[in-house]
C-alpha cells in the first residue's frame, strides 16, 4: 500500500491494521525471542491471548533497561545473516544498546522519514540543513537518509562551529533546518549577533526534535527568520525521529500509526488511560523485523486522540511531549539519568560518590552541571590531582552520554538536603536559592 495513503484509513482499517500485525509481531516475538517468551509466560498468556487492540494491556512491559540487559544479540527476532546494520546506543550501564536493522527495516525507516519530511513540505529542490549534537547523531542519519529519498540537498550535522553554520546556511541558502529548539534559538541569535539581513536567510521551514518548544518561541522564529515551524517526535529504540509528527494543522503529531501501535498508561501503576488522559506513551512496533518492541515505556507524557484530523489524516495524535516520568532530564535531546552519572561518577572514583544534577540554560543552550560532594576518599589535599580527575569525569560524560559537561567539587553539606529530599535533578535557580 502507498504509504501516503495510509495515512488516511477508516477507523475499521485501522483496527483490522492493528490486530493482524500486533498478532504477526507477537508471533514473531514468541517464537523467536527468549526474554518476550518468558516475559509472557510468567503472566500467564501467549499471543493467542491478543485478539484485538484492547487485549494489548494484558502483556507485560518492556522497559529500556531490558534493551541493554539483553545486549547483544537477545532480543533480535532473525537470524545475524538478515541483519545489515546494528546501531548501539549508551545506556548509562555497562551494556550499551544495539539495535539490528534487516534491509526491510531500513527501508521502512528511510520511507516513514521521507514521508513526515514530505508533509512538512520538504521537497527535491529543498536544501535540508541538518544542525544536531553528536548525542543526536542517529536521528541526524535518519533525518539525512529520508531527505536523501525525497532528493533534497542535504547537509548534514558537520562539526563546525555555530559561526560557520550559520554561513553555512546564508551561502548555500538552506531551505530547510533540522535541529533542537534549544540549538534553533542558539542559531537565530547568532544570526542576529552576526548581524545578517533577514533577506539573506532563505529558510522557509524548521523542524525541531528532541525538546519541548514553547509556542512563544516558535513565534520568534516566525517573526525573527520568516519561516514556519514544525514538531517532530521520536525514539532512537524505534522508528528514529519521525515516529510522530506534526501537519500544518498544528494540533498534535500524528503517530505513524501503520508501524508503530501507541498506548498512554498511568505511569505510576502500568493501567490502561482513556483516550485524552495524560499519561506515559508506550508503543508496540507493528513491522520492525530485526528488533520488535513490545510495550515498550518510552517515559515520555503526553495525551493521545484517535480523532479525525482537519487536514484529513486519521492517523491518531500525540500532543507535544510535556515531560518525563522518572527523574530523567533532556540536555540538547539526549536524557541524561542520575543512574547514568552515578555509574561514570563511580566508575572514576572507584567508590560511590554523592551528587547533584544542576540544569541551566545559558543562551538557550541547556546546560548540565555536576555537584560532586568531597570526601577524603577523593581529595587527598593534592589539589592537581583533584583537577585532573574532574577532566577524567568530564571526558566520561562527554564519551558515554555525548554532552559536554562541568563537575563542580563542594561541600556535602551542600548538596545533601537536596538527596535526603529524593531529588537528583534541580534547576539552577533552585542551586543558588539554597
Ligand atoms: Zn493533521
Amino acid at each position: 500500500m502507498d504509504l501516503k495513503h495510509i495515512e488516511y484509513l477508516s477507523p475499521d482499517a485501522w483496527n483490522q491494521w492493528h490486530t493482524e500485525l500486533l498478532q504477526s509481531t507477537l508471533n514473531r516475538a514468541y517464537d523467536r525471542v527468549s526474554f518476550y517468551r518468558k516475559n509472557m509466560d510468567d503472566a500467564g498468556i501467549t499471543p493467542e491471548d491478543i485478539n484485538s487492540a484492547s487485549d494489548m494491556a494484558k502483556l507485560p512491559f518492556t522497559f529500556r533497561r531490558d534493551l541493554s540487559d539483553n545486549y547483544p544479540y537477545g532480543l533480535f527476532s532473525v537470524p545475524l545473516r538478515d541483519i545489515v546494520r546494528i546501531h548501539t546506543l549508551r545506556s548509562g550501564q555497562i551494556n550499551p544498546i544495539a539495535l539490528g536493522h534487516t534491509r526491510t527495516d531500513l527501508k521502512n525507516r528511510q520511507q516513514l522519514t521521507a514521508r513526515f519530511l514530505s508533509s512538512c513540505g520538504v521537497e527535491q529542490e529543498d536544501i535540508v540543513q541538518i544542525c544536531l549534537d553528536p548525542g543526536m547523531a542517529l536521528h541526524g542519519l535518519d533525518m539525512r537518509e529520508g531527505a536523501e529519498l525525497i532528493g533534497a540537498l542535504v547537509i548534514p550535522p558537520d562539526p563546525v562551529s555555530p559561526d560557520t553554520r550559520v554561513k553555512v546556511m546564508v551561502d548555500f541558502k538552506s531551505t530547510v533546518l533540522i535541529t533542537t529548539p534549544s540549538h534553533g534559538l542558539f542559531l537565530m541569535n547568532k544570526i542576529r549577533e552576526m548581524e545578517i539581513p533577514l533577506a539573506s536567510i532563505n529558510l522557509k521551514r524548521v523542524i525541531f526534535l528532541g525538546e519541548a518548544i514553547s509556542q512563544q518561541e516558535r513565534e520568534r522564529f516566525q517573526k525573527e527568520l520568516g519561516t514556519s515551524t514544525r514538531i517532530a517526535y521520536g525514539i532512537f529504540e524505534a522508528a528514529g525521529p519521525a515516529m510522530a509528527g506534526e501537519c500544518h494543522c498544528h494540533c498534535g503529531l500524528h503517530m505513524a500509526i501503520d508501524q508503530i501501535f501507541p498506548e498512554i498508561v498511568d505511569p505510576e501503576t502500568g493501567a490502561p488511560l482513556a483516550e485524552g488522559q495524560t499519561g506515559e506513551l508506550v508503543i508496540t512496533t507493528l513491522r520492525a523485523r530485526a528488533n520488535p518492541l513490545i510495550r515498550f515505556r518510552t517515559g515520555d507524557i503526553t495525551t493521545l486522540t484517535k480523532e479525525t484530523c482537519d487536514c484529513g489524516r486519521t492517523t491518531w495524535r500525540i500532543a507535544p511531549i510535556s515531560g518525563q516520568t522518572d527523574q530523567v532530564v533532556l540536555i540538547r535531546g539526549v536524557r541524561i539519568s542520575p543512574e547514568q552519572i552515578d555509574n561514570i561518577l563511580e566508575q572514576a572514583a572507584g567508590t560511590a560518590v554523592e551528587f547533584l544534577m544542576v540544569t541551566k540554560d545559558w543562551n538557550h543552550l541547556r546546560q548540565m552541571e555536576v555537584m560532586v560532594g568531597i570526601t577524603d576518599a577523593l581529595f587527598s589535599g593534592c589539589l592537581p590531582e583533584l583537577h585532573q580527575w574532574i577532566r577524567r569525569v568530564e571526558e566520561l560524560i562527554l564519551n558515554q552520554l555525548g554532552i559536554p559537561c562541568r563537575i563542580s567539587p563542594v561541600q556535602p553539606s551542600s548538596i545533601r538536603p537536596f538527596i535526603q529530599a529524593g531529588r537528583r535533578i534541580i534547576s539552577w535557580e533552585e542551586w543558588t536559592r539554597r
